[in-house]
């Protein structure tokens, strides 16, 4: 079988000295392991600070060992009772065609008639991360307005969504291109969006809420917070999810002026959507009865097979995605 490794810590944007493909063996089965073939991986921007060697939340990827990451795969041996061969399973090690791994670790999937790929998308984490932050981190209420950034991306089109379905007055988003910018009005019922590569950030955040907004939900970090601590309403609430704009470079910019929060009374909240299982069952049956009921749209850019790992991760880093970024190695 084959897995990626790290084998350079990546500097800026990670290229193709960064990894080594390893063919290796296999493990033998223990009692209660499974052994998966991975049908579809996931990348996700919080892998390229974890190939850094700096601590975090996360501990770093190591030098020399296989990546790991979200993956979705049939068991195809299996010495778990409550896994026989079959079962559909997400997982922990991706970055990989297969994977050997104590049954508790993978958690059974029933499909249901969706793809696989949903449960790395929109009914796994990045979904977990957009309906935690918008209600149990930000608090949103219905009647309030919301700005998102990376809006086009992932987690970002369904925080839109979610706060649209959840009675917003006023959704905006913003994204890198003009394609991404009429996705989200004309197909994601965002009510406007911006191109921030236009630049004027923060006069385009101005001039798209001219009545201010309640609760930001920070994708991206520097000028884009900058912009929000700027224009938010008093006693607004941010979530701070991710500051992408930064992970590729080695000093990254942020708010000038923090003063802002302190007239406004602002509630700034970091937080790692791990910390919120609680609100999951209620994020699964919401979520569940939005797709089945064609409310929520839900988009995918997928590449094929494990070569394309690489140059899915950079894609996913510098915006060639819309929606959710994922590798597919196999059909369903
Ligand atoms: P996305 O699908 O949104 O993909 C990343 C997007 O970021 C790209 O498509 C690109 O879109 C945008 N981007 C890249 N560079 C920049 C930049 N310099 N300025 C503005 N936008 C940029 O990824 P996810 O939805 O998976 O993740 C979104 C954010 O959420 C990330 O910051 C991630 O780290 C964070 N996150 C946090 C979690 C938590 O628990 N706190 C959990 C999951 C995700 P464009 O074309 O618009 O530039």
């Amino acid at each position: 079988t084959r897995e990626i490794h790290l084998a350079q810590r990546p500097t800026a944007l990670p290229g193709p000295e960064t990894y080594r493909f390893v063919e290796r063996e296999l493990r033998e089965l223990r009692d209660g392991d499974v052994l998966v073939e991975n049908i579809v991986l996931t990348v996700d921007p919080y892998m390229r600070p974890r190939m850094n060697d700096v601590k975090s939340y996360v501990p770093p990827f190591k030098l020399d060992h296989a990546l790991d990451g979200g993956a979705v795969g049939v068991v195809v041996e299996s010495r778990s009772e409550a896994l026989p061969v079959g079962s559909i399973v997400s997982h922990g090690l991706g970055w990989r065609e297969h994977a050997v791994l104590a049954g508790q670790y993978a958690k059974r999937i029933e499909l249901n008639g969706l793809p696989s790929s949903y449960f790395l998308g929109v009914l796994g984490m990045p979904g977990m991360t957009a309906w935690a932050g918008l209600f149990d981190v930000a608090g949103f209420q219905p009647g309030e307005s919301v700005f998102v950034s990376a809006a086009a991306g992932a987690v970002g089109s369904l925080v839109g969504q979610f706060a649209r379905l959840g009675g917003a007055e006023r959704v905006v988003g913003s994204a890198g291109s003009a394609g991404k910018v009429a996705l989200l009005v004309d197909e994601l019922g965002f009510d406007a969006a911006i191109n921030y590569r236009d630049g004027d950030v923060m006069g385009q955040v101005g001039a798209a809420f001219p009545d201010g907004f309640d609760v930001y939900f920070d994708n991206v970090g520097g000028d884009h917070l900058e912009a929000a601590l700027e224009h938010i309403n008093e006693r607004g609430r941010m979530a701070l999810c991710g500051s992408i704009s930064g992970y590729n470079d080695p000093n990254p910019t942020g708010p000038r002026n923090m003063f802002k929060a302190v007239g406004k009374r602002l509630t700034m909240r970091g937080f790692i959507v791990g910390d919120h299982e609680h609100v999951r069952p209620e994020f699964e049956r919401k979520v569940g009865q939005w797709l089945r009921s064609g409310e929520l749209t839900y988009r995918e850019t997928a590449w094929e097979g494990l070569d394309a790992m690489p140059d899915a991760f950079v894609g996913l880093l510098t915006g060639k995605n819309t929606g959710k970024a994922i590798v597919r190695l196999r059909e369903d």
